[in-house]
């Protein structure tokens, strides 16, 4: 018998292999089970009652009706609450609808909110179009900016968005101060944090309310899976309760179980995704091609002052850009040369990446002038991986 008592302090690390485990709800295998659900069955109608009013108090675990969650959910909600230090944790059925709710739970008619011009690009698109729609302004600002953001609130905004680092561009924003001053206008902060994962970053430990990932990335790490996840401070949690229970957003077991296996094995992965783009990325640094790389854990990157106080650690995902003035065709040359490497969207994967990137912006032109590509790190070889590259720059050099 191994009893782990609860109290004792475990690093992230650990916490990743051990969150949500109870042998009380799992018949003692070291796995949730995996509950598939609708119906809940009651004692009797003292116990519906009681239970329906104990879900109404606030009680989330209380057992009522699938669509609030079965075991299997409440052990991944366990497990990723106590990495992010959330108060409450949710997932969603894509990363998508976790940026879009988290800023649909907020905002009424009229409000104002503001996201960095960095953003993931359908993030982007839901709030020019289908938040305008609703009549809720959005304005777009500079991902590095400071202090000045201030001058850019209203007292109609309610949601700053953050994105650090942004997944196209990798500026990385400061997020503390921000936040800061978001709560100081008495506004929500919420950040995409798919790129620092749970493991790498705690927003909410530096003054963030609601953290979200795209779960498809590392969290669940195999390509074979859609979701996202919220995880918010309990100021934040009565909106976020409301629209979870009144949209009626509820993701399938079997993906919950599917991201909860994956994130016992994140860590590990995370460490060769970041060995694997360190190795790519010393290469790629001395081809004469290459105008920069972006990937705030390189010293001499504009965000790694940033990244080194509030990051322990970096994934696989950068961008690269290449030299202005190459021949037309160049990038695709590069992209189609490749064998190894997929062309396909998407990242955190076992399978290294390699897309061209076409960066949206508004307010803040883009901080380099050089065609773009979004190379995601697999858990290859890194030899064939760079072989790979020989390949793909031989192409790109066939360009006239
Ligand atoms: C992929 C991605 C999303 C959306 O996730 P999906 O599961 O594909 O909807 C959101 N944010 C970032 C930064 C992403 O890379």
């Amino acid at each position: 018998m191994n009893k782990d008592d609860p109290s004792t302090p475990r690093r992230p690390a650990t916490r990743l292999v051990t969150g949500g485990r109870d042998r009380a709800t799992s018949f003692d295998y070291v796995n949730p089970p995996l509950v598939r659900g609708s119906t809940v069955l009651h004692d009797s109608v003292a116990d519906m009652k009681a239970r329906s009013q104990a879900r109404l108090a606030g009680d989330d675990e209380v057992a009522t009706y699938g669509i609030y969650g079965t075991p299997t959910h409440q052990a991944f909600y366990a497990a990723l609450n106590a990495l992010e230090g959330g108060y409450r944790s949710w997932a969603l059925p894509t990363g998508l609808a976790a940026c879009t709710m988290a800023l649909l739970a907020f905002v009424r008619t009229g409000d104002h909110v503001l996201l960095p011009d960095s953003v993931y690009g359908p993030t982007r698109r839901f709030s020019r179009q289908t938040l305008a729609r609703f009549g809720i302004d959005t304005t777009f600002y500079d991902p590095c900016i400071g202090d000045e953001l201030e001058q850019l609130f209203r007292p109609t905004t309610r949601v700053l968005f953050l994105e650090s680092p942004g997944s196209l561009t990798f500026e990385m924003q400061d997020v503390p101060r921000l936040a800061a001053i978001a709560r100081r206008h008495d506004a929500f902060s919420v950040i995409d944090n798919t790129w620092a994962t749970p493991l790498f970053f705690q927003p909410l430990a530096h003054g963030v309310d609601v953290s979200l990932h795209a779960a498809t990335k590392y969290i669940g790490g195999h390509s074979d899976l859609l979701m996202g996840t919220l995880t918010v401070n309990e100021r934040a949690w009565p909106a976020v309760r409301e629209a979870m229970h009144f949209y009626g957003l509820t993701t399938a077991a079997d993906d919950v179980y599917l991201a909860h296996r994956g994130l016992h094995s994140m860590g590990a992965r995370l460490a060769l995704h970041r060995a694997n783009a360190e190795r790519l990325i010393a290469w790629l640094r001395g081809q004469p091609e290459v105008e920069r790389v972006l990937y705030p854990a390189l010293a001499d990157d504009p965000g790694h002052a940033l990244w080194k106080r509030d990051m322990s650690g970096a994934s696989g995902l950068f961008g690269v850009v290449l030299r202005p003035g190459l021949p037309a065709g160049a990038l695709e040359a590069l992209v189609d040369g490749a064998q190894l490497f997929g062309r396909g969207y998407s990242w955190g994967g076992y399978e290294s990446l390699m897309i061209p990137a076409f960066p949206e912006r508004t307010v803040a032109p883009c901080p380099f002038e050089g065609r773009l590509v979004r190379i995601a790190a697999g858990l290859e070889d890194a030899d064939d991986l760079v072989a790979d590259l020989e390949r793909s720059f031989a192409a790109l050099r066939a360009v006239r």
